[in-house]
């Protein structure tokens, strides 16, 4: 028997994953749940990060129209490594999310929900296929991961809607630079007012019934569980080389998406010790943590932009998990980072650790630091988000040298970029929508 979805608002019926994943989120606007954690119990650790994801996934899929075909989407989705590097210090470890075609490790998650939006696709095959226009609002990464992930698949096309001037010029060019059927909209707004438009377009049923339309925002458990993969993976090898020992993990966060991947990945019992989370300047959730009633606010700008979020969207799967706010706040722990401290941690990274951090994982490796002050001694891994290069206007002037992007990024650097300018106007977007899908088709 399948795994049942439920929503966190509990008002509509639970649905299993073909639907769930289709729908992004419940019918009544909570977030998808699992009914239970299925346990995962290997004797080893896979081989590779795509065996590893389809151990992790399969128990999720029991059931779905897309189990058969989960290897060979999982080989196609986790196609490069997630490595977990030793850093300078005894028990410190970097887990390298970011050598995917974008750069941070929204490519893993993005690819996956490619893969299984166009599984089900090809599964259902009906005699008049019609095409689906994704819809996202980004901050920087997760728009150029789905832009890379769905660009040139048949059956999809995506729009994008990023705050013009909000964004580093390289995310810009790497929003801008896939043409065919990816289009990318700057709007002269923030990211909020991004995220509005795209909400009401979701919600527009007169708009869907002409232009079928789909969500890829970090809510969508296509997004969710197969990020619990490279923390499985990471663990397990971890737990091999150091005589079953678990591994701690530092998520440096926004949304909540990657965290609560790692917590689905610890209660199917893979080997992870403590979760923390390391935010910018926007302290909801250490607050939160600290105690203080959970109040979201509008967000402001920071040097770790991808995490620029004042109302993380997956709290509220968070808090249904726990229950009640004591037993949360036992579990997990958050600690905010400011502007300044991300500079310094950038300028001191290469001689303390070993390496450069991009600034959201410079949030991450403060708060290792601050662990090893007060005299932790257990084995930390801090997750790096992003690659240090697509944030070069930050961090080449710390350390007074050209950071180098890798491969990938470079040829997408390469290519010509382009983005069409909009209104905060949901009216305006609309009539694009419409106009775009004739275009495409
Ligand atoms: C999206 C993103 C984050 C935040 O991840 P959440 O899942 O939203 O918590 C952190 N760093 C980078 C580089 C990102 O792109």
């Amino acid at each position: 028997m399948g795994i049942e979805f439920a929503s966190t608002r509990r008002g509509s019926a639970p649905a299993g994953i073909d639907d769930a994943l289709v729908a992004g989120l419940a019918p009544d606007g909570g977030l998808y749940v699992p009914g239970r954690f299925p346990r995962l119990r290997l004797a080893a650790p896979p081989a590779t990060l795509a065996d590893t994801a389809t151990a992790v996934l399969e128990p999720w899929f029991e059931g779905s129209r897309l189990r058969d075909r989960l290897p060979a989407m999982c080989a196609r989705a986790f196609a490069f490594d997630a490595p977990l590097r030793p850093l300078r210090g005894k028990g410190d470890w970097l887990l390298e999310l970011f050598h995917g075609p974008t750069a941070a490790f929204k490519d893993y998650a993005a690819r996956f929900l490619a893969e299984a939006l166009a599984g089900l696709r090809d599964a259902d095959g009906t005699a008049t296929p019609t095409t689906t226009t994704i819809v996202v609002a980004t901050s920087g990464d997760t728009g150029a991961a789905v832009a890379a992930a769905f660009h040139r698949r048949p059956g999809f096309n995506v729009a994008i809607l990023y705050p013009d001037g909000g964004v580093s010029p390289r995310q810009a060019h790497g929003l801008g630079c896939w043409g065919d059927n990816v289009h990318a909209f700057r709007v002269a707004g923030t990211f909020d007012d991004c995220q509005r438009m795209v909400k009401q377009a979701l919600g527009d049923a007169a708009l869907r019934r002409e232009v079928p339309l789909a969500a890829a925002n970090s809510i969508s458990l296509g997004r969710l569980l197969p990020q619990a993969a490279y923390y499985a993976h990471a663990a397990l090898r971890f737990q091999a080389a150091h005589a079953g020992a678990s591994l701690n993990f530092i998520v440096p966060t926004g949304n909540l998406g990657n965290a609560c991947a790692a917590l689905v990945a610890r209660r199917m019992g893979l080997p992870i010790g403590e979760i923390r989370l390391a935010t910018n300047a926007n302290d909801v959730l250490p607050r939160y943590f600290a105690g203080e009633a959970y109040t979201p606010r509008a967000s402001r700008a920071t040097l770790a932009n991808a995490m620029d979020v004042g109302a993380p969207s997956n709290f509220e799967r968070l808090r249904h998990w726990y229950g009640d706010d004591a037993a949360l706040r036992e579990e997990i722990g958050a600690l905010s980072v400011d502007d300044a401290t991300i500079r310094d941690t950038i300028r001191a990274a290469p001689s303390r650790h070993g390496v450069i951090p991009c600034p959201h994982t410079a949030t991450g490796l403060h708060l290792l630091e601050r662990l090893r002050d007060d005299g932790d001694t257990r084995p930390w891994a801090v997750v790096a988000t992003a690659h240090p290069a697509k944030f070069e206007g930050i961090v080449e002037p710390l350390l007074g040298h050209a950071v180098e992007p890798p491969p990938a990024l470079a040829e997408a650097l390469a290519r010509t970029a382009s983005a069409e300018p909009l209104a905060i106007d949901y009216a305006a977007l609309r009539e694009r929508l419409v106009e775009l899908s004739a275009g495409w088709r």
